[in-house]
């Protein structure tokens, strides 16, 4: 199997594997049992955990808060904030490329009394800082701008937002889940005040992941989503999962060390070749700042359900794996104002540090081979090639 779906999960490194066993062995203290030695190594292993992850980002560990993974952490910081602040003002500030678990809880928050602002979004799937300036009002509480998009990898100005946001008081909330270990951001001196991660992402386990809330010299208030124990201060009941937890140090630990140096190359070898050998394709936001790992591919008059069957051994995805069940086109390219037709032809590839050229060698050629299958077989695109279309 030729592994190009990295944005939906990755493979966990060996390293994060080894680091998890004792705690799923015979570590499997309760790391709020601190009354004995072996709660206390739980405890003491989880908060080496913590300060790899906030190396990675630039954070003091005071700052980080462990969750089930980035669906969680997002509902928390939406519905938290919303709970909080809403005496102050409803309006939050976001656009439709959101991730869906933005997009689904801003819906219910919306039932709740929220008002939401969409931003327009451009063909390269970025926003226009005068649009974000002009959006916010007197009431508003929270811009929710994620940094890299999963579906096309277009990277948004983090540092631009976070000065708007700053300026006119509001509160800052980033999904970085992909970005978080792909890029090299500074998060703590960006001026984002609130993100998100997830082990998953990176090489870690499943299932595991957190949030990034700055300290400021006027706290920022979440009300807690799961209430119980004192865990996290209070902010998340529940008994820790330390194996997870330890993996998710480990596997942030290794993106600080090793980053991955060629994948900017292979990404761009993939792209170059598909687009001169393939006709009739495009690259979705091309021009625009891009995660090192995406590519959206659009062949035209090519259905991604029709394509990506033939392509049994390549794993890929069209739109993201949250919703690929669905046959609706992508809701991130139709906000860029791409055509459903050519959202419905469009897939997106994702590599990782494990991706070799070798793999993308024999993913071109069963792609090539399988796109001009289904075009010679199409009556569509034989018409569109006699200009009848
Ligand atoms: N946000 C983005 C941008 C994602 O890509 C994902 C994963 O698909 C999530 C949030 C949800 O992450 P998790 O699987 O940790 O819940």
């Amino acid at each position: 199997m030729i592994y190009l779906d990295n944005n939906a999960t990755t493979r966990i490194d060996d390293d994060v594997f080894n680091a998890m066993l004792p705690f799923l062995r015979e570590e499997y203290g309760n790391a709020s049992s601190l009354q004995h030695k072996m709660g206390r190594t739980a405890h003491q292993a989880i908060e080496k955990s913590r300060q790899s992850i906030a190396n990675l980002i630039g954070a003091n560990p005071k700052e980080i808060f462990f969750t089930s993974g980035a669906t969680e952490a997002i509902n928390s910081v939406l519905r938290g904030v919303f709970a909080r602040y809403q005496a102050i003002g409803k309006h939050i500030i976001t656009t439709k490329t959101e991730h869906k678990a933005v997009l689904t809880t801003l819906e219910i928050l919306e039932k709740q009394g929220a008002e939401i602002s969409f931003l327009p979004i451009d063909q390269n799937g970025n926003i226009n800082l005068d649009d974000l300036e002009k959006s916010v009002r007197a009431d508003t509480i929270l811009i929710c701008l994620m940094h890299a998009n999963n579906e096309t990898g277009v990277v948004l100005p983090l540092e631009a937002i976070a000065e708007i946001a700053n300026k006119n008081n509001v509160l800052f909330f980033s999904d970085t889940t992909q970005a978080i270990g792909k890029l090299s951001t500074n998060y703590e001196t960006s001026g984002v005040d609130i993100c998100c991660f997830s082990a998953h992402k990176l090489h870690g386990p499943k299932g595991i992941g957190g949030i990034y809330i700055r300290r400021k010299s006027r706290p920022i208030q979440i009300e807690p989503l799961i209430t119980g124990g004192k865990q996290e201060n209070g902010f998340r009941g529940g008994t820790y999962d330390t194996a997870s937890i330890v993996g998710m140090g480990e596997a942030f630990e290794t993106a600080v060390l090793k980053p991955s140096t060629k994948l900017a190359e292979l990404r761009n070898y993939f792209e170059e070749r598909i687009i001169d050998e393939i006709e009739d394709t495009a690259i979705h936001a091309r021009q625009a700042i891009r995660l090192n790992n995406t590519s959206n591919i659009v062949f035209k008059h090519v259905k991604s359900a029709e394509l990506m069957p033939k392509l049994t051994n390549i794993a890929m995805s069209s739109g993201s794996a949250c919703v690929s069940g669905d046959r609706d086109p992508s809701h991130v390219l139709t906000a860029m104002g791409i055509s459903a037709e050519d959202a419905l032809c469009s897939i997106r590839f994702s590599l990782s540090k494990y991706t070799t050229k070798q793999e993308l060698d024999i993913a071109i050629m069963e792609i090539k081979s399988a796109v001009a299958k289904i075009r010679s077989e199409s009556p569509i695109w034989q018409l569109y090639k006699s200009n009848l279309l």
